[in-house]
């Protein structure tokens, strides 16, 4: 995360990971290179430092630290359950020290195999700064985690927090603490419905929305509400799912391709439930199969389903989705970007999707221009995704992510 840009508070996130999946797993593996990547076990221990985080004494930030911890662990369709070990690292974690916990730079393997996950609370941010060189005047926190050779589960890894002074107050503690744990155990940057013309430098500038629309995944910290966002949770419980999850959420499952045919992978792709007005997103292709596969786990409920682009400030460190590790990658070239565009089997009017329990519903999502009738939709019970073809496109990515896989920072 970076500091605000001015006087608001708005915090750029940025990812390095080049395999990030909106609303989804940070990283893929596998060997098709499409299995999201989580911890084995989902017990993790943090191991923290003792060390103070700036005006934080070390007591205070890890009691704030549990609060972002309970917050994904009380999802009760994810299995995901953090502890926080004070006993493993037992001094200050500082810039004469810190390589001995986690890598020197951005570009070396992310930690020492030493099986603890450290929580480093960089206190007056010179280990940030160490870390990132010129780049670190606004970085907030980064983390990443490592996968064992052959292995689609991570390892270990590690989050650092800086503590310069930002001008924070615990609530913007707790949703830092809770973006960068959440990038720790494998979830990406989402960008759920938000304008994908949010600017730091023009209009809509960041932040412009209510506060409680952006999830906590979002790559600049909107969000100000002390909880998670339905997207977030959503996104956890598809990489931790709870082995009854089928009993409390429906799926929604698809094809998203142009009006003529194509894939449209890389397109931010979200429903709204008309009712509650919660949001889940995905970007397509998520799993980059090449066929503009997505899936998202939702409450039952009757919504419409949307889809726009990722948002072009939202490249490398602040990626949402595989396809946005440059400026020029596929979410960002012709077909994409697009503004916005709603499922309508009829022409003018917006589809209602009625997602039940137990229940996947497939929706084939066509065309890039709205006033083009969309393919039915097809409930099935329950089902698994079928496999696709793999793109040359997808085949080149690959190559690409093969080398940058192992590396998931993020701030
Ligand atoms: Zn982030």
């Amino acid at each position: 995360m970076r500091k605000p840009f001015n006087s608001t508070i708005v915090h750029l996130v940025m990812l390095y990971s080049g395999s990030s999946i909106a609303g989804g797993p940070l990283v893929l593996e596998g060997p098709n290179g499409n299995t999201p990547v989580n911890y084995q076990n989902s017990n993790i221990s943090l191991d923290v430092e003792n060390g103070d985080l700036g005006a934080l004494s070390n007591t205070k930030a890890n009691a704030l630290v549990q609060q972002s911890l309970n917050l994904w662990n009380n999802i009760n369709t994810s299995t995901v359950n953090l502890t926080l070990n004070k006993a493993s690292i037992n001094l200050d974690v500082n810039q004469g020290n810190y390589t001995t916990y986690i890598a020197v730079d951005a570009g070396s393997a992310p930690n020492p195999n030493d099986m603890l996950n450290p929580l480093i609370y960089d206190n007056d941010g010179t280990i940030t700064s160490a870390f990132f060189g010129q780049q670190s005047d606004n970085i907030l926190g980064f983390a990443a985690s490592s996968i064992a050779f052959g292995s689609s589960h991570f390892e270990e890894g590690f989050i650092v927090i800086n503590g310069a002074d930002f001008g924070y107050t615990d609530a913007d503690y707790v949703l830092l603490f809770a973006h960068e744990i959440a990038h720790f155990f494998g979830l990406d940057h989402s960008q759920a419905n938000i304008n994908n013309q949010e600017s730091s430098s023009g209009f809509p500038a960041f932040c412009s929305a209510s506060s409680s629309s952006y999830p906590v995944m979002y790559p600049i910290a909107c969000r100000n509400s002390d909880s998670l966002h339905s997207d977030d949770i959503s996104a956890a419980s598809a990489l931790y799912p709870e082995t009854n999850i089928n009993d409390t959420l429906g799926v929604l499952e698809g094809l998203l391709t142009t009006d003529t045919g194509n894939i449209l992978p890389g397109a931010n792709i979200w429903v709204e439930n008309i009712v509650t007005g919660e949001i889940f997103s995905i970007v397509s292709d998520y799993l980059r199969e090449g066929t503009g596969f997505y899936r998202l786990y939702l409450p039952a409920g009757n919504y419409t389903l949307h889809a726009n682009s990722i948002n072009p400030e939202f490249s490398r460190g602040s990626g949402v989705g595989p396809y946005s590790r440059t400026e020029t990658d596929v979410s960002f070239i012709a077909p994409l970007p697009i503004t916005s565009f709603t499922y309508q089997e009829t022409a003018g009017s917006d589809t209602i999707i009625t997602i039940n329990v137990n229940q996947t519903l497939v929706v084939n999502f066509s065309s890039i221009d709205s006033t083009l009738a969309a393919p039915p939709k097809q409930a099935i019970t329950p089902t698994s995704k079928g496999g696709g073809t793999v793109s040359l496109l997808s085949l080149l990515l690959v190559a690409v992510l093969l080398w940058i896989r192992r590396i998931g920072y993020k701030h």
